[in-house]
């Protein structure tokens, strides 16, 4: 089950979330990337750190 954790992209945030799917990951990571970090949209250089911290 794929697993991401917010302080691994340097976050200091204790946010960790894992989900059945990558697709469903990316949308609860999207989803608190806007709540709690006021992100409306992730840019490209974050996702792409988002991505590499995804453990499968
Ligand atoms: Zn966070």
């Amino acid at each position: 089950m794929p697993s991401f954790k917010c302080s691994d992209i340097g976050m200091k945030c204790g946010f960790e979330t894992s989900a059945g799917s990558q697709d469903e990951l990316m949308k609860r990571i999207a989803e608190h990337a806007r709540e709690a970090h006021g992100m409306t949209t992730i840019p490209d250089d974050v996702l792409e750190q988002v991505k590499k911290a995804i453990r499968p």
